[in-house]
């Protein structure tokens, strides 16, 4: 009844860009959600990849509530000392080398872009440039993001978009040599595309698109948004592949909670192009996200929790192959670590609606996938419970 009444007033307030599940959460403990009415829910999707660390951390909430009773923000005209730190841990674990933090992914992408487009104008004085992209990515709803998004249905009502985007399909190296000319600064990827289908690039087209960007000096923007962070069984999804990227983004599980994202680049990029007055925010890398940042940082190396993502998704992969064999609706698993796909004949959106009922969080990506993104610290009991709870929901869809 509460619940009815509290998703009646949401709806007559809030504008109506969701069509979202008929649940209203109030607390997490763990890997645990509970509704307003105290039902329990087991979570298989973080807030879509954000709660690495799960609910209610100790140690992380501690840091952040002791930072809130210090100082929130400050503006960026003037130093502080968390996202100072949280910048070295950045860069130390990404072996990248300058950071700049933002409020959300989207945010992250469009610094991205800029950053490239700069560095190219730098080169030549030029502002004609060209961004290759990838059919099926995604990579965020402000208007820069949503030029480099490959998804037309998201793009067409808001065109004419920003600068000159071509779409090479992903994982096809043959469709993005076509594309590059003398005008292209930028190939910007998902590693793992996530919302377009859980999509890892391949060993050899990433290798391809990387040696692409070094004989034409364009730069190669991987963003890391949903598969970084500990994600895919390495702090970064594309340490997985033996190159290093031009520019990052990250965001998600970048503060577990908190807005915050980053890009992040090398030295040689920084040098070549943004410079003071050329980007800013008001809130980005403010005290209070650093210390969320910082924290993460410290908790995944004292709890190891990226060799903790290596041997819990295996086993998580194991179970998910096992449905593949056992449905005739369930053809195919796709992912990386614990940003894992199956692939249903059955109208997924109806599935994980149902799976809400036997006290299951599960999302969709793209039309036909069922997409598993768990807090990183689930463990095989987990694993089992969900699989349990999941064949139920598929019982209903025989
Ligand atoms: C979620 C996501 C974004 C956008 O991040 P927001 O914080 O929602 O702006 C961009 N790229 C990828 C790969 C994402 O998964």
């Amino acid at each position: 009844m509460e619940s009815n009444i509290l998703m009646e007033r949401s709806e007559s307030r809030i504008l109506h860009t969701y069509n979202r599940y008929k649940v209203v959460l109030d607390h997490g403990e763990g890997v645990y959600l509970y509704d307003i009415e105290g039902k329990k829910y087991l979570d298989f999707a973080a807030g879509i990849a954000v709660q690495a660390l799960g609910y209610g951390n100790e140690e992380y909430n501690n840091a952040l509530k002791n930072q809130i009773d210090k100082l929130l923000h400050t503006s960026n005209l003037y130093y502080n000392q968390p996202i100072a730190e949280a910048a070295e841990k950045l860069c130390a674990v990404s072996g990248l080398e300058r950071a700049f933090f933002t409020n959300s992914g989207a945010e992250a992408i469009e610094g991205a872009l800029k950053s490239a487009k700069k560095y190219a104008y730098e080169k030549d004085g030029c502002t004609d440039h060209e961004i290759i992209a990838m059919e099926h990515s995604f990579h965020g709803r402000t208007l820069g993001a949503l030029s480099v998004t490959g998804n037309a249905h998201y793009r067409e009502p808001f065109e004419p978009l920003p600068g000159i985007v071509k779409f090479a399909e992903f994982n096809n190296l043959e469709s993005v040599k076509a594309l590059v000319n003398k005008k292209t600064c930028a190939i910007i990827m998902e590693t793992v595309q996530g919302e377009g289908g859980i999509y890892p690039a391949e060993k050899e087209f990433l290798a391809g698109v990387k040696k692409i960007c070094e004989e034409n000096d364009i730069l190669l923007i991987l963003d890391e948004i949903q598969c970084g962070m500990g994600r895919t069984g390495a702090m970064f999804a594309w340490q997985n592949y033996g190159i290093q990227p031009d520019i990052m983004t990250c965001a998600k599980a970048l503060g577990c909670g908190v807005p915050v994202g980053a890009f992040v680049m090398t030295q040689k990029v920084a040098d070549g192009s943004l410079k003071p007055g050329d980007h800013g925010t008001t809130y980005g890398g403010n005290p209070f996200v650093g210390a969320a940042v910082s924290k993460v940082f410290d908790i995944f190396e004292e709890k190891n929790l990226v060799e903790h993502v290596k041997e819990i998704s295996v086993y998580l992969e194991e179970q998910l192959d096992k449905l593949v064999e056992e449905y005739n609706f369930v053809t195919a698993r796709r992912g990386m670590g614990l940003m894992q796909g199956l692939e249903l004949t059955i109208p997924v959106g109806e599935v994980s609606a149902k799976a809400l009922e036997y006290g299951l969080i599960v999302i969709t990506a793209g039309s036909n996938v069922l997409r598993f993104v768990p807090p990183l610290v689930i463990e095989k009991e987990h694993v089992d419970e969900m699989i349990e709870k999941l064949k139920k929901v598929f019982c209903e869809f025989k």
